[in-house]
């Protein structure tokens, strides 16, 4: 038979553990401990704390703001995962000095930092900049769609909320004539009369909120007056697109510095689209610089990548403001380039990717016509057809041409398609406008090859947020709080920056 060591739960052991042996150099802590004892100024927030004469002691907020850096550095973000860790997890442990913050004090904390976070985001960027992390010569900006604590299904003009409300009250009052009629029936059991009732108190709580909601808010407006929706539990938050679907979310941005990805600014908005996002940006990033130190005019001459979605006539306006050297594509920029000629060959062949290309297509510049595979004639369409800044020549078979045409399979784009359209793009027309500049700009060759960093510089950045912190929804409420938690995560980013290149963690 084997023999086993004894072991016996009922024993008693006296462990003695030292705090700051747990906080090591070279860890995350560490470098969070230094920051927030040494550099972090706390006197805003102390402000708020009224117990000067009365009052319980409150927790230190240099001890809160750590254990929440901590836990956001862990993918942690609930505030009642971190009072648990301040329970069980060593690091955090001694990051309280054994205080065990509840999670109401921890929540009401985050809230209440609305004021404050922009103020330590600059500190810890200040550190990262004496570090010599930042190199100031390329920025790249991007922003990340990430669904907020709000559902979809409470979205709707106020015309779609008033209907949806109208349809709950014709539901309540259907379910509350049931109830009468079956609580005259005798067989009818006290579940069925619980779960009905409990029904119907949903419902009508569900119709109050709305009118409840109509009654206090007014219609958001958006481009040329025409109204958004709204969103009844997160008013601030917005439908976007996603790669993923559409979500009802926030828009996070980040502006990050080249040469060790640190991000020089973050916000949040409510707003799916990012071109007009720039020069909101721009201030802040601004603001950031002159409180760390450095002009106004910092960013003046120095480059900028963002990808297609920024190529809009307000950014690009914000561009020649602020002097920027500015690589922002449209979104033909990929067509265009002579190596991406051949990057359909390896997607699967679709019957909407087999048509016919230009070149089976014969001009004949005399009558200004295409003549197509089958023989028949495209004609002048449009001539000035803009789309997506670009002007195009548009050409268009006749209807009767197409319809019993043997080619159509491979020539129409679906089986629903009537006619065959080409646009031709006229090169460099219109030199004069900002987007046609920009794409001249973009199209000589080191251009492309400064716009490449582009990917290097932020996509990690939103990698190392969204796969290593977890960051994969907002969990709090309204604009100003959801700004609170993505700069948190932005400091936190730029924490482990100054843990693995600076010389703070060391
Ligand atoms: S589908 Fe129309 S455009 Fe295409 S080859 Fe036939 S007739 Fe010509």
């Amino acid at each position: 038979m084997p023999r086993y060591k004894p072991y016996d739960y009922r024993q008693r052991q006296l462990m003695s553990i030292s705090l700051e042996d747990q906080i090591r150099p070279g860890t995350m802590e560490y470098v969070i401990h230094l920051l927030v004892e040494n550099e972090l100024d706390f006197s805003g927030i102390e402000k708020s704390y009224k117990n000067d004469n009365t009052g319980r002691p409150a927790i230190d907020p240099r001890i809160l703001f750590k254990n929440i850096l901590l836990a956001h550095s862990k993918g942690i973000t609930g505030s009642r995962r971190i009072e648990q860790a301040c329970k069980e997890n060593i690091l955090f442990m001694a990051l309280s000095c054994g205080q065990t913050p509840d999670h109401s004090t921890i929540a009401a904390f985050v809230s209440g930092m609305t004021d404050q976070i922009m103020p330590l985001f600059q500190k810890v960027l200040l550190v990262c900049d004496s570090q010599g992390l930042l190199s100031g010569t390329h920025f790249s900006l991007d922003g990340l769609k990430l669904p907020s604590n709000a559902s979809k299904g409470w979205s709707g003009t106020f015309d779609e909320l008033s209907v949806k409300k109208s349809k709950l009250d014709d539901k309540l009052k259907r379910l509350m004539s049931d109830h009468l009629d079956q609580d005259k029936d005798k067989s009818s059991s006290d579940d069925d009369h619980d779960r009905r009732d409990r029904q119907i108190k949903k419902l009508k709580r569900s119709s109050e909120r709305i009118q409840k909601f109509l009654d206090s808010n007014e219609p958001r407006l958006g481009a040329r007056n025409k109204e958004k929706k709204s969103n009844i539990t997160d008013n601030d938050s917005a439908k976007m697109s996603t790669s993923h679907g559409v979500i009802q979310g926030y828009n996070a941005q980040a502006l990050v510095d080249e040469k060790h990805q640190i991000i020089v600014h973050g916000s949040a908005s409510g707003k799916g689209q990012d071109n007009d996002q720039l020069e909101q940006i721009m201030d802040g990033a601004k603001a950031n610089m002159e409180a760390i130190g450095h002009g106004s005019d910092y960013f003046e001459g120095r480059q900028l990548s963002a990808d297609s979605n920024y190529h809009s006539n307000t950014n690009l306006k914000t561009v020649i403001a602020e002097k920027l050297d500015a690589y922002i594509p449209d979104n033909l920029f990929r067509k265009r380039d002579s190596r991406f000629k051949t990057r359909d060959r390896h997607k699967p062949k679709t019957k909407s990717k087999i048509r016919y290309e230009l070149d089976k297509f014969t001009y004949d510049s005399q009558t200004d016509t295409y003549t197509c595979p089958a023989g028949g004639q495209l004609v002048l369409y449009v001539k000035r057809n803009k789309i997506n800044g670009i002007v195009y020549r548009t050409y268009r078979s006749p209807v009767a041409n197409c319809s019993d045409c043997k080619l159509r399979s491979e020539c129409l784009r679906t089986k629903k398609t009537i006619r065959r359209q080409l646009n031709i793009p006229i090169e460099h027309h219109n030199p004069q406008t900002l987007s046609q500049k920009m794409i001249v700009k973009i199209d000589k060759p080191e251009s492309g090859k400064i716009y490449e960093k582009r990917i290097g510089v932020v996509e990690p950045v939103f990698g190392n947020i969204r796969a290593c912190k977890q960051l994969d929804r907002f969990t709090l409420r309204g604009q100003a709080k959801v700004d609170v938690q993505w700069l948190l995560f932005c400091m936190v980013h730029n924490v482990e920056k100054i843990l693995n290149y600076g010389t703070l963690g060391v």
